[in-house]
């Protein structure tokens, strides 16, 4: 029985991402290049669905020199892929595991004084200030900053906590000009740091956007995560995506004019015509949302998604053309020759493509090219 499900599996195409390394080192080439300090790739959520490891492992080979993540768990499994560059952890919950994170030689943000009185029980550990520029989000406020440069200096000196940066966030780096407010705020923040006796020397405000359109926010180190895996929300810079989705057709059928396709006949063909069957849904990324306007690539061009989109499957409309079970749609791809992209996908879901690419399912195969 093992050996036959083991044989039905290898035999049969399925879903797949396959996730191109080299487009992802060309981005971190293009930031390195550009960056007025270094490049911190931000590999969140893992890599941006583009693979944790593979995206941090891939941005330090072409030159970026800190990593950053948004939970220690993350910043553990990026040291457990061989990185040795420097890791900084933000949004940690106030327990957060203080001694592992020594023990792997990761940074952690600090967003005020409850945090920084759990860090400097378990330290002595590498800290980086966090100030909100802006967004009244993660970040200390700009009132607290006072009170937190004292206790930092005061925990510095007792040998609990190292202040190795400070770092901010900018509200609308998409809006060209709109980032003075954050940048002052920062630039504040490290002066009362410096009166208060500390000495960050690692500077950070700028994501993509910011890095791509604004050079006056770089300081000493831009954060980038889109840009790395070809995402550009400034919209100023053609960057070169890294993923490929593709699905194979599991059954092919001829309808009449006038059929009712899928839940609730949210599409009625107008003529007779061939329908093509993907075993891929909303539960594998494709979101409900883009039902109605979604297309993917088959058989030499691009075919409307009829009907709503379903978990598990998607029907396509190939008109007369010939299709045939085991053929292979593409549901997105870099748009050289003419398939979906993921920026399609975002604009037909009403959403960004950040979401696309950190939405797909786990039941999605995935390779590495
Ligand atoms: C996610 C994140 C980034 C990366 O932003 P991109 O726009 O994807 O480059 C940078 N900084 C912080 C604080 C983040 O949470």
């Amino acid at each position: 029985m093992g050996a036959l499900v083991t044989r039905l599996h290898q035999a049969s195409a399925s879903p797949s991402l396959s996730v191109d390394l080299a487009a992802v080192a060309d981005n971190t080439r293009r930031f390195v290049a550009l960056a007025r300090g270094e490049v911190m790739a931000v590999v969140k959520a893992d890599g941006f669905g583009h693979g944790l490891g593979d995206v941090a492992r891939t941005a330090v080979a072409a030159g970026a020199t800190w990593i950053g993540v948004t939970s220690l768990a993350e910043a553990v499994a990026v040291r457990e892929s061989g990185v040795d560059v420097p890791v900084l952890s933000w949004l940690n919950p106030v327990d957060v595991d203080v001694r592992q994170a020594v023990r792997y030689g990761i940074d952690l943000s600090v967003p005020g004084l409850e945090h920084l009185a759990a860090v400097e029980r378990s330290g002595p550990v590498r800290v980086h200030l966090q100030l909100d520029t802006g967004m009244a989000r993660d970040g200390a406020a700009p009132e607290e900053w006072l009170a937190l440069m004292s206790a930092a200096r005061r925990a510095e000196l007792a040998g609990n906590v190292s202040v190795v940066g400070v770092m901010g966030h900018l509200p609308c780096a998409d809006t060209l000009g709109a980032n003075e407010p954050g940048k002052r705020a920062l630039l504040r923040g490290v002066e009362m740091a410096r009166q208060a006796g500390l000495r960050p020397s690692v500077r950070h405000l700028a994501a993509t956007s910011a890095a791509l359109t604004d050079p006056g926010t770089h300081l000493d180190v831009v954060r980038i995560g889109a840009g790395l895996v070809g995402i550009d929300p400034s919209g100023t810079t053609p960057l070169r995506s890294a993923l490929r989705f593709t699905a194979p057709v599991v059954q092919v059928r001829r309808v009449a004019a006038g059929t009712g396709v899928g839940y609730g006949h949210a599409h009625v063909t107008d003529r007779a015509t061939t329908l093509a069957l993907l075993p891929v849904g909303y539960a594998d990324g494709l979101s409900r949302a883009a039902s109605g306007a979604a297309e993917v690539w088959l058989a030499g061009r691009r075919r409307p998604v009829v009907g709503v989109i379903s978990m598990d499957q998607v029907v396509v409309d190939v008109g007369d053309d010939a299709v045939a079970p085991g053929d292979e749609a593409v549901v997105f791809g870099p748009g050289e020759q003419g398939e979906p992209t993921v920026a399609d996908w975002a604009r037909w879901a009403a959403t960004i493509p950040h979401e696309v690419v950190t939405g797909i399912g786990p039941r999605v195969r995935r390779s590495v090219g």
